[in-house]
Parts: structure tokens; sequence; C-alpha cells
């Protein structure tokens, strides 16, 4: 019998282009930062708000609050951000969803850009874990294991595809975490990872535009 298929994607650099003024954000959050003595170049952004936050305020209650101000900083950047689907996009989630395929999305981007995506692409995901519904970004495996377990419950095999080293580490990490389900971590070029760069962090395969991911063994004969 043929096991379950579903795929997941990362958001932007892969199905849009989401194009946030990211050294502005960093501008804006070192003004928040720097004046309590924080001097980090928030890189990564997520990372470094958490790094921030836990040295202006020692107490778990007040430094939630500080991730909070500055994960509001890169939230006004999404909204204000313009979006574009990649070419290729809209066809592929299409046919994917014509042909009933679970589709989900995992993005470390906020539910607000998520929302702002969707409708652009104008398809529905069975499952969603932005970074407003993880703990940790990518690479945790957070959200892959949880959008694992929610499109394939019973089992199957999980094709994730993203255009960052993150999104492909965070697929390989997942694995260990789900007994169930073979993740195949595949790698798109969308402007944030060279293709070695992909292969070395696990990718089993990379591909030129996310539309060739039809051309994947699981999809070719749908
Ligand atoms: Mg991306």
């Amino acid at each position: 019998m043929t096991r379950a298929s579903a795929i997941l994607f990362d958001l932007d650099g892969t199905l849009v282009d989401l194009e946030v003024d990211i050294e502005q954000v960093r501008a804006e959050l070192r003004a928040v930062f720097e004046p309590l003595g924080y001097g980090g170049g928030f890189r990564p952004i997520l990372p470094g708000i958490d790094e921030a936050a836990r040295t202006v305020a020692h107490t778990p209650e007040v430094r939630r609050e500080w991730v909070a101000r500055g994960r509001a900083v890169i939230d006004r950047a999404e909204a204000a951000a313009r979006v574009t689907a990649r070419p290729g996009a809209c066809d592929i989630v299409w046919a994917l969803a014509r042909s009933g395929v679970p589709i989900g999305l995992f993005t470390d981007n906020g539910r607000c850009a998520v929302e702002r995506a969707l409708t652009v692409l104008q398809v529905k995901f069975q499952a969603v874990a932005s970074r407003d519904d993880v703990m940790c970004p990518k690479p945790d495996p957070e959200g892959v294991s949880r959008v694992a377990g929610q499109l394939l419950a019973a089992g199957g095999v999980l094709w994730v595809i993203g255009d960052s080293v993150r999104d492909i580490r965070a697929a390989v990490a997942a694995q260990s975490e789900l007994a169930n389900v073979d993740i195949r971590p595949i790698g798109v070029i969308g402007g944030r990872s060279s293709k070695t760069d992909l292969t070395d962090a696990g990718a089993h395969a990379v591909i030129d535009r996310v539309e060739d991911c039809l051309s994947l063994p699981a999809f070719a004969r749908r």
C-alpha cells in the first residue's frame, strides 16, 4: 500500500516574497534595546530579540514583555511589507490542493504575514505553524513536528520544502522526534541559500523553482 504523503512549505522565499526592510527592523530594535545596555546586532532577528530581552530583564515575566515589544517591531514591518507570490507558487499549491495532497506551512513569519500571504496565494493550508505558534524559531524542529502531526496523524511521508538552511536543518532535526513520519527535506533556490549550502544541511534534493516539486517521485504520478 502506498504511504500517505503531505507537503510542508516554508513561506518567505519559497512561496512568496515578503519585502520587509530588515535593516530598518534592526535599527528600530537597536533603538529599543541599546539605551538599556544591549549592544548585539540582532542577527538573526528572533534569537537576537530573545538575547536582548534576557540581557535587559531579570525575571521571566519582564523578559516576556520585552520579547513582545521586540516582536511588535517585526509585526509592524511585516504588516507594511509588500507580499507577492513567487513564480509558479500559486500553480503548485492549487495543483496540490486539487489533487488532495495535504499541505502545510511552517514559517518564522508571524500570523499577520501568513494571513496576508494566504490572500495572495488563495489556497487553504490544512496546518500552519507561524512564529506565533511555536516556542522556538527554526532551525528548532517544533514547527515541523507540530504540523507533521496534523497533516499525517497516521504516519507517512512528509516532504519539507524551503529556501534556507534553517528550513532544512529544522526538517532534519524533526526526524528524530517523529517515529511514524519519514521526513524528506527538499531545498528550493529562493535567494536565501545556495544549492551547496542546502545540500550540506541535509536536503535530499534541490529544485530551482518551487513548482518543480511536482516532479518529485511522490507527486509525479498525480
Ligand atoms: Mg524562507
